[in-house]
């Protein structure tokens, strides 16, 4: 859009003063936000507004992605990158005087999400808008996200996440769109006159399902979405006693831990089928504004199940289609299947979803009918060809438990996985007998990043770089990145992309500094691994190999410098990461404090790690671990954002891994490790002795007791518990079995590094290959293989 500095200064300063009656450098900056704020939401207003007049005039076919959670981050200088103001707004806020800088932190991140998954649903969201695609978000609005984390004497401390303490100055409520979804209660079935059966309700507990609008404003295209997402409140007019508030109340009051124990499972239960039935209804009541016959449902609308929190949405539309719009169960059926489609993220089959028939039954009476209905058709169907078994290896009832990614998979036309090795590991394994039934459903969609946060936002010292050889078109198209490669030998632009990085680690040393009290070399490498803790990512594997490095260190070894950076939270229940937690940083106080290493080697663990302190690490990084067990991560994402940003992967062949060397060439990646299949062949013959590899290899028998024998201070009991993990309980996810090799693959970064030509050659490698995996192309595949809804604004792949 057009805007000239000091047409901004002008509309920011009146908003200032309409809103706070005060002037500008009379406003905390908390305030001076807010006033920024509403400046920006009037210049995007009348894009939404239209967007949502078009999608309704054209009758283009919408997506609608149900996703639990949301994780988009700040939104303020997103929006001004996207709408084309950034630079503009960034001038007139120093001419005032003011630092962007300074106003951007006063934006909390939304607490709507846990991880990579909640951040795939917030990039598809920026992705679609982006490449001109009619996508909306459909999710809930917990008022308390995950924890704040904090560490006390080393121990992971959670604090409330009340990021709505100041207003969220992006999302409009839509109290004329709210719903009532309906729980508990009797279902009667009545013969009506057509012969179809009537369902009839009694004794509901009945809650109000307020939608409340975030708009997603695409990049330069004038396409404004929307994120939809539900709060509970009372029914206007009903009298409830305190527990019966408390209760409603409690439905969107906060996120789940991902990892959590089936403790409050229940109301787990209550906020999926919340957001499912508020936003199926919604989608209803809006497609029959425009249209009569609900048959023709899919040709207007695609619903996207982002993994299984969302899979009742299959139970919920058949709900509608059989008992409000009176539908046959055979064309209800073809209706829901034909509109549904499912990604599936996770490979551990203890993490596959699945309900308690009994407590399923309970709280939803009707949509318990209707699995058992859908359960009973698929058996008669497939029995005779499939056999009995493969049958009841497939079927979404069984052992007293309703399992929802089956049910997924019956009830959508196409289910993906998230990485090729991923998507073909899921057709021999956890969904193995539904592939025999249904090969033509499966496919795979390699998660994406957005570059407009990771690089242009979080990184304009490269992106302006990148600016001066090949132009600013791989800003909206990030496939023309790989023109950079015709700079391979370009000794000039490698120092400069050298310079850069070292620009964004002095930055992030003193954040290090300020956060930790801690002192970091900006000349040392910055070794990053950042995700949630969990035993499948084996922070573990990176804090072996950091105490290798300490007794090597310890023993006059020469290496060059490192340091090790961390961000990672556990689930609160979750014992065993969070004994990780204080294992690192107890290793933090070891090494940083001890003379004789600690000009080598620092280690620091920065707390509350989100997509905020993300976008301060990422760019800073050299080395991105993405060490998880060969098989166990579904992608990853983190790994795209930090080759995005010129870091060296030093990675496992897993998850998206392995396109990531394919696209960046197979001497750009520190790889070690087993493969998926070796993993599987060891464990399958039981042929892995973690306890035969301590008896054998002197290094790791001298490591493994470090984690009890004093060495480390104040980890008696944390270092007891993980020594078991590995000795007792043989190391499930072969910690052991991969360090020797993991110190060889790490060993070879070093020694590259000694060679800052060649590593900056390799940086760039990454980054030129980094472009094929932007959301923008993700969300066209899904667009074009799955949803049938094409981008109007297609970058060209
Ligand atoms: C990208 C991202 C993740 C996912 O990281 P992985 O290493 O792929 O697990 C998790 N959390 C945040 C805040 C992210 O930005």
């Amino acid at each position: 859009m057009a805007l000239t500095t000091s047409q901004f200064v002008r509309e920011f300063e009146d908003n200032a003063l309409a809103l706070f009656a005060d002037e500008l450098d009379q406003l905390s900056p908390q305030q001076q936000y807010q006033a920024l704020a509403v400046t920006v939401k009037r210049y995007y207003a009348k894009q939404w507004a239209d967007t949502k007049d078009r999608y309704d005039r054209t009758q283009e076919k919408q997506v609608y992605y149900f996703s639990i959670e949301f994780l988009p981050g700040r939104l303020l200088a997103s929006n001004l990158l996207n709408l084309g103001i950034k630079d503009t707004v960034e001038k007139g806020l120093r001419k005032l005087g003011l630092d962007p800088a300074v106003i951007y932190a006063q934006e909390a991140d939304p607490g709507l999400g846990n991880g990579g998954l909640g951040r795939l649903a917030a990039a598809f969201m920026d992705s679609m808008a982006s490449v001109g695609m009619a996508g909306n978000g459909n999710g809930i609005r917990y008022q308390y996200g995950l924890f704040q984390q904090r560490f006390v004497d080393g121990y992971q401390v959670e604090l409330p996440d009340d990021w709505l303490r100041d207003p969220d100055m992006w999302e409009t409520r839509k109290e004329n769109r709210a719903v009532i979804v309906k729980y508990g209660g009797q279902v009667a079935l009545r013969p009506r006159q057509n012969g179809s059966l009537q369902a009839i309700y009694h004794d509901t507990d009945d809650v109000l399902a307020v939608p409340y609008d975030t708009p997603m404003v695409g990049y330069q295209t004038g396409v404004v979405n929307t994120m939809r997402l539900w709060s509970a409140e009372t029914v206007p007019g009903r009298v409830h006693d305190l527990a019966e508030k408390a209760r409603i109340n409690a439905i969107t009051q906060i996120l789940y831990p991902d990892d959590s124990d089936s403790a409050g499972r229940e109301l787990r239960l209550r906020q999926e089928y919340f957001f499912v039935s508020a936003g199926i209804q919604s989608i209803v009541t809006h497609f029959k504004r425009f249209h009569r016959d609900l048959s023709v449902l899919p040709h207007f609308v695609a619903i996207h199940i982002n993994d299984t929190h969302p899979a009742m949405a299959v139970l919920e539309l058949m709900r509608i289609l059989l008992d409000e719009e009176e539908m046959s169960w055979e064309q209800a059926w073809q209706v829901t299947v034909a509109t549904m489609s499912y990604t599936n993220h996770t490979l551990m089959a203890e993490a596959l979803e699945s309900w308690p028939q009994a407590m399923f039954a309970s709280l939803l009476p009707r949509l318990f009918q209707i699995a058992q209905e859908i359960d009973r058709r698929f058996r008669l169907t497939y029995v005779r060809r499939y056999g009995e078994l493969i049958v009841n290896q497939a079927a979404p009832l069984a052992d007293g438990q309703l399992r929802m990614a089956f049910l997924a998979v019956i009830g959508s036309h196409a289910v993906n996985g998230v990485a090729k090795l991923h998507s073909e590991l899921l057709k021999q394994s956890v969904l193995k007998a539904l592939y025999q039934i249904f090969p033509e459903r499966f496919t795979n969609e390699t998660n994406g990043i957005t570059q407009r946060r990771w690089v242009q936002i979080a990184d304009p010292a490269l992106a302006t770089l990148i600016d001066t050889k090949i132009g600013p078109g791989w800003r909206r198209n990030p496939l023309a990145l790989t023109r950079l490669r015709e700079f391979e030998d370009d000794e000039q632009f490698l120092t400069d992309l050298i310079a850069a990085k070292q620009q964004n680690k002095l930055k992030l040393a003193d954040l290090i500094q300020r956060q930790l009290g801690l002192t970091v070399a900006p000349a040392s490498l910055f070794d990053v691994q950042i995700k949630r803790l969990h035993a499948y990512k084996r922070q573990l594997l990176h804090v072996f190999g950091i105490l290798e490095a300490y007794l090597a260190l310890k023993n006059g070894e020469d290496r060059p410098p490192r340091v090790h950076v961390f961000g990672a939270k556990a689930a609160p229940s979750y014992r065993y990461a969070k004994a990780v937690i204080k294992l690192i940083n107890a290793v933090a106080d070891l090494v940083n404090h001890d003379p004789a290493v600690n000009t080598k080697l620092k280690v620091a663990f920065l707390p509350n790690y989100g997509v905020s302190l993300g976008e301060q690490i990422i760019p800073a990084a050299d080395i991105s671990e993405q060490i998880s067990l060969a098989g166990t991560e579904a992608s990853g994402t983190s790994n795209m954002k930090l080759m995005a940003t010129g870091a060296i992967t030093l990675a496992t062949l897993d998850g998206a891994n392995i396109e990531i060397r394919d696209a960046a060439g197979k001497d750009s990646m520190a790889v070690f490790g087993l493969t998926a299949a070796q993993v599987e062949a060891a464990q399958r013959d039981h042929t892995y002795s973690a306890r035969a590899l301590y008896d054998q290899d002197p290094l790791i028998h001298r490591i493994v007791d470090m984690l009890t024998d004093g060495t480390i201070p104040g980890v008696a009991t944390e270092g007891r518990e993980i020594q078991d993990e590995l000795l007792e309980y043989n190391d499930n996810y072969f910690v052991l079995a991969d360090f020797r090799s993991y110190l060889a693959a790490s060993r070879r970064l070093d020694q590259l590094s000694q060679t800052p030509l060649a590593w900056a050659r390799l940086a760039l490698a990454n980054i030129a290959a980094s472009g094929q995996f932007a959301a923008d192309f993700t969300v066209a595949r899904y667009g074009r293989e799955i949803w049938q809804v094409l981008p109007s604004q297609p970058a060209d792949e």
